[in-house]
């Protein structure tokens, strides 16, 4: 099964977010299901992807939303053994025959079936699961096969409530090798659990329509028919499904033939064909109004339909396009057929999960498989395609060999989560996948798998609220990590080799990852892999030990070699450990000093904390780069001397790094630093190359990381050099990419924007700034227009910017279209506004039923305006001034969901102080909730990371201001004059220089800060016409802005790597005496903000190639 994930474009999730409440599966239950509930994908406008909600922990790359069945709730008591069929009696062919009715007062659905079973061991009893099944007593029948005589049933026990089974006692026992047939008829109900037989529903043409459809994974066929519910027991299934005549049906199999329904005019019966082998689980049904709707014929052998709403047909093209070739390729890949007929995929409007792989019968939730070319993101596209190789790797992987026990989950998702990026990169070679898979799974499931509470890949699970809770990252994304892993150090040749030995050996059949292994080292011994141990010993330690570990790399300079220690990584360490592992691993090293060079391998034994490596075959002034592109699941540590050469190299030519290992190198630099394993002061110099980095996947990782940093230093001294630092290389990036997105662009170009442009505008980049607001004013005034205005891509970015620098004409505009049309990403929007009081406004409205506020959005509202870090304050005081009100107005549900997400950016004593003070005021209702302690928890590392770090970065910070100017004074004009002493005058140094161009301000300033380095500048000598002389141009170094008067001028020299040295003075203004009192007059210069300084000249200074003044094209 494919749970929810974080891919999708806000506005997509946004539709979703009530979805995600609706999915809890119902044997979760307690204060947490109403939490969980309740904590839809945050809206938090970050720099990853605008949607992600963390984890409570300060690794910014952990969120709990992406996956539907939360880990952390509470769960029954162990039944352990006893809930597991005795397997005595073992399935061979279902006859399965299902009428459901859908319709308002009648959901009940008439259940008939037949099971032919072997009998293994001698009984009386034949236990069978059933869960919620209204069964037929009199019908029961028992009959052997052989003789065709019946045996009579003498009693019948229901455990249906209790152990999820109902046992049918015979009046003589079944014997070994025996073959019987038991037959019932049943009723059930069509749910609205979204799990077995259940009913969905949607609107069409203002008519509510119903439909029934099938979700069994992990233990609900139970629900919709008696069956032996365990993955080895695999049988055939023959399936017949009534339906009324206008509508259709689906199944595993291809339809065979439609009869009338005797009896029921109006009702027909849909026979299919009997199915291959397999697990319960993966049974499918639709009964609906949908459509089938085929793809061209030619893109693949098997004959593939996609199933919607008569509405959406127009929606599947992507899906009809892409799935059948993804289908062609794996059946390359896996070197074996795809062994049904054909491959339905069908969108269901309520769906708990993101889709399931059942047989023959993918089933979506609607909006991952329908995709609208006219509103659906660059993302939106990816995690179709994405989910789509996900699902259909699973037809082998899953269906074709299933895992033999729940506890073994990691091989059909591990493996699907895996095979999802080369099934995706075989068909879509733009979107790169697998250079993403470094962001979006490994180091996204390093942020769970650091916690103490982590899990074991492989652990016992017995009861089905066990097993559901082995759907998780650990199951998905690490599982897919360590795959990869073992795929690097075997190669990946004969890796794939032995995938298509180990699905042959087990075709329709279970195996555990013992049997893998197996099939692994039969390839690698076949094709002479050398190895330290086996495969499976290897791989034992990464699949039966949480965590994983970092690994710390000290050269040793004189000798040339290295001392290479492993050690667990943690996020926090409990003081009161009694964990008996030993936390070591068999660990695959690989390292370089030059990428045209064959990687160099070697390993550290699970036996040994330390090992020395010889010789790394790097000079003493070479960098050493360890864990090539990210292949394996550890981090990485180096000696200072190390981290210095790597720094230097980033600086120099940072290309000579493969693009995952420069996220690599960002990403393991910023957790470790985290965990105070390096300082800080070195993990941030290796941010300072970023100003010439492009590409999508370093910024993407590393982004995620200075978002923590920017949260917590906002309220301190420091953010003004932070904002500046951060300008100084977002701005190059953005500038880089530009505003304006076109449909031809790169699919990593579409990504990269969206992290661009939403810390420039964040950041208040002038260019994206206005851009936004004049893309917004045009909007304004095209309101109809939305589609053809605003890219989806950039929809967050340019209406939040809008409301952060509009006015009320912006934010009414917002407000209006929310209520017009319901698209609440203007509602989200609204919460960006900076004014406290459009804040304040917006908590009270949540109070009053007739704000205009959907009360499906007060949530919305409350988190967006807590992650604002205006609104933070705002929202913690209207909890604990206005608990009783809200309390009459919504209930009491919210609280502590809000209370966290208040959270999130408190890190003060007195922040802490008042938040303890709320709780202790309120215990019955925050005392025992875990998103309360949670909260604290965040709040309290939050302090502590502030006292521990808040310091050093400062420092690093004053000794590495940009040599950028700040966004004060735009170039208007420069004379050709100018242009040509200037360019004259870059070779010429002691020279007298006049250069006069003009410029245009933005806010008011008493600074004024031009490049300069190596001048000769003189006091008297710089000239604002009209208004004051400016003095005190130091020639170098001088960082502070001297302030003369009403305005102050500066130079520096930090900018010497992107100039010659002997560059020149560039700019020095004169006819500011125009801007300036037009200033004064107004009050302020913010009308100004650059408004004429698009489309100015360029210097002609080709040779700076970063663009150091940062606003060039
Ligand atoms: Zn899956």
């Amino acid at each position: 099964m494919k749970t929810s994930r974080n891919l999708q474009f806000l506005i997509v999730l946004i539709a979703v977010s009530s979805a995600f409440g609706f999915g809890i599966q119902s044997n979760y239950e307690g204060p947490d299901q109403v939490e969980l509930s309740l904590l839809e994908p945050a809206i938090v406008l970050d720099p990853v992807d605008g949607i992600s909600r963390w984890w409570y922990t300060p690794s910014r790359k952990a969120h709990i939303f992406r996956h539907n069945y939360p880990k952390n709730v509470e769960t029954k008591p162990k039944q352990g053994e006893d809930l597991r069929l005795p397997g005595n009696i073992l399935p061979r062919l279902y006859n399965i025959r299902l009428l459901p009715f859908i319709e308002v007062g009648n959901w009940t659905t008439d259940g008939y079936v037949e099971i032919s079973v072997d009998c293994i061991i001698s009984t009386v009893n034949i236990s069978i699961n059933s869960l919620d099944l209204t069964i037929d007593q009199a019908s029961i029948t028992v009959t052997d096969e052989l003789t065709g005589s019946p045996i009579p049933v003498i009693n019948f026990i229901d455990e249906q409530s209790t152990r999820e089974l109902i046992t049918l006692q015979v009046a003589q026992p079944l014997t070994v090798g025996g073959r019987y047939k038991i037959t019932m008829k049943y009723i059930s109900i069509l749910n609205t659990l979204l799990t077995g037989f259940y009913r969905s529903d949607y609107e069409e043409n203002g008519e509510t329509k119903y439909l029934a459809v099938s979700d069994f994974e992990a233990t609900s066929a139970r629900r919709a028919f008696p069956c032996f519910d365990e993955p080895t027991m695999k049988a055939n299934f023959t399936v017949t499904l009534g339906r009324k005549e206008t509508w259709t049906s689906a199944s595993n199999m291809p339809l065979i033939r439609t009869e009338p329904m005797v009896g029921v005019p109006g009702f027909v019966w849909d026979y299919y064909e009997t199915s291959v082998t397999m697990s319960t689980y993966l049974v499918a049904f639709l009964v609906s109004e949908f459509v089938g709707i085929p793809s061209d014929p030619g893109l693949s052998n098997v004959e593939f339909r996609i199933w919607a709403r008569a509405d959406a047909r127009n929606l599947t093209d992507y899906a009809r396009n892409i799935g059948p070739r993804v289908l062609e390729f794996f059946e390359s890949f896996y070197a074996i057929d795809y062994p049904l007929p054909k491959q339905d995929m069908a969108a269901i409007p309520d769906f708990a999960a993101g889709a399931m792989e059942n047989w023959g019968l993918i089933t979506y939730r609607e909006q991952y498989l329908l995709t609208d070319p006219s509103t659906a993101s660059a993302r939106s596209f990816q995690f179709a395609a994405i989910i789509i190789a996900h699902e259909l790797s699973h037809q082998w992987f899953g269906n074709l060999v299933t895992m033999d026990w729940w506890n073994a989950l990691w091989l059909n998702e591990g493996f699907a989560s895996y095979m999802e990026y080369i099934g995706t990169d075989a068909v879509e070679p733009d979107f790169k996948m697998n250079d993403q898979f470094i962001i979006e799974n490994l180091q996204y499931v390093f942020g769970v798998d650091a916690l103490e509470t982590s899990r074991p890949i492989n652990i016992e699970v017995n009861t089905p609220a066990e097993i559901n809770s082995m759907f998780d990252a650990i199951s998905y994304e690490k599982g897919s990590c360590v795959i990869r892993m073992c795929a690097d150090f075997i190669g990946f040749d004969t890796f794939q080799r032995g995938l298509t030995r180990y699905l042959n050996d087990n075709a329709y059949s279970n195996a555990g990852q013992d049997n893998l292994w197996a099939a692994l080292q039969t390839q690698a011994d076949l094709e002479n892999v050398v190895l330290p141990a086996t495969i499976k010993e290897i791989m034992d330690t990464w699949t039966y030990k949480m965590g994983f570990p970092f690994i710390t790399v000290t050269r040793d300079y004189q000798t040339g070699g290295a001392l290479v220690t492993q050690e667990r990584f943690l996020l926090r360490k409990s003081n009161d450990s009694t964990d008996p592992i030993v936390y070591q691993w068999w660990v695959p090293l690989t390292y370089t000093s030059d990428y045209t060079q064959t990687t160099k391998r070697d390993w550290l034994p699970v036996d040994q904390v330390s090992k020395t490596l010889s010789n790394l075959g790097a000079s003493a002034n070479q960098w050493v780069i360890f864990n090539i592109d990210q292949q394996n699941y550890y981090r990485v540590a180096y000696d200072t001397a190390n981290y210095a050469l790597i720094r230097d190299q980033l600086m120099m030519d940072h290309q000579q790094f493969s693009d995952n290992n420069r996220g690599q190198l960002v990403d393991d630099a910023f957790n470790l630093a985290l965990v105070e394993l390096i300082p800080y002061a070195t993990a941030l110099d290796l941010t300072l190359y970023l100003k010439y980095e492009r590409d999508y996947v370093p910024w993407h990782a590393v982004l995620t990381e200075l978002n923590y940093i920017d949260t917590m230093l906002y309220n301190f001294v420091e953010f003004p050099n932070w904002k500046n630092y951060m300008t100084s290389i977002v701005e190059p990036y953005y500038t880089s990419i530009g505003f304006a997105e076109t449909q031809s662009d790169p699919h990593l170009e579409k990504l990269s924007r969206i992290d661009a442009m939403n810390w420039a505008c964040r950041l208040g980049v002038a260019d994206c700034v206005q851009n936004s607001l004049s893309t917004y004013a045009l909007l304004m005034s095209q309101p109809e227009n939305l589609l053809q205005i605003v890219s989806p891509n950039e929809k967050s970015t340019i209406l939040r910017t809008a409301i952060e620098n509009g006015g009320q004409t912006e934010y009414d505009f917002a407000f209006n279209q929310y209520k017009a049309t319901g698209d609440n990403s203007f509602l989200v929007a609204m919460c960006a506004s900076k004014q406290a009081t459009v804040l304040s406004g917006l908590l009270e409205m949540l109070l009053d039923p007739n704000s205009g506020i959907l009360r499906s959005d007060v949530n919305t509202v409350f988190n967006n305006i807590a992650n604002n870090p205006i609104g933070n304050e705002l929202a913690l005081d209207f909890l604990i001034n206005r608990w009783n009100d809200i309390q009459n107005a919504l209930g009491v549900t919210y609280f502590p969901t809000w209370y966290r997400y208040v959270c999130t950016r408190q890190n003060t004593q007195a922040g802490l102080d008042k938040l303890i003070q709320l709780r202790d005021a309120h215990l019955i209702i925050l005392g025992n909730s875990n998103s309360v302690k949670q909260g604290i928890e965040t709040v309290e590392t939050n302090i502590k990371w502030v006292s521990l770090n808040e310091g050093e970065i400062g420092t690093w910070l004053v000794a590495n201001q940009p040599a950028r100017m700040p966004k004060m004074l735009y170039e208007q004009q420069t004379s050709k004059e100018s242009d040509k002493t200037c360019n004259k005058i870059r070779y010429i140094s002691s020279n007298i220089w006049p250069f006069k161009p003009s410029v245009n301000t933005g806010p008011l300033t008493r600074t004024l800060l031009i490049h300069a380095s190596h001048l000769n500048m003189k006091l008297g000598l710089i000239i604002l016409f009209g208004l004051v002389a400016i003095a005190a141009i130091q020639p170098v170094a001088e960082t502070a802005a001297v302030p003369v008067d009403d305005v102050a001028m500066e130079a520096e020299d930090s900018a010497i790597d992107m100039m010659p040295d002997e560059s020149a003075l560039k700019i020095i203004m004169h006819k500011l005496e125009h801007w300036l009192k037009k200033c004064y007059k107004k009050g302020g210069c913010r009308e100004d903000y650059g408004h004429h300084s698009y489309g100015h000249q360029s210097y002609g200074y080709g040779s700076y190639g970063h663009g150091g003044y940062g606003y060039g094209k």
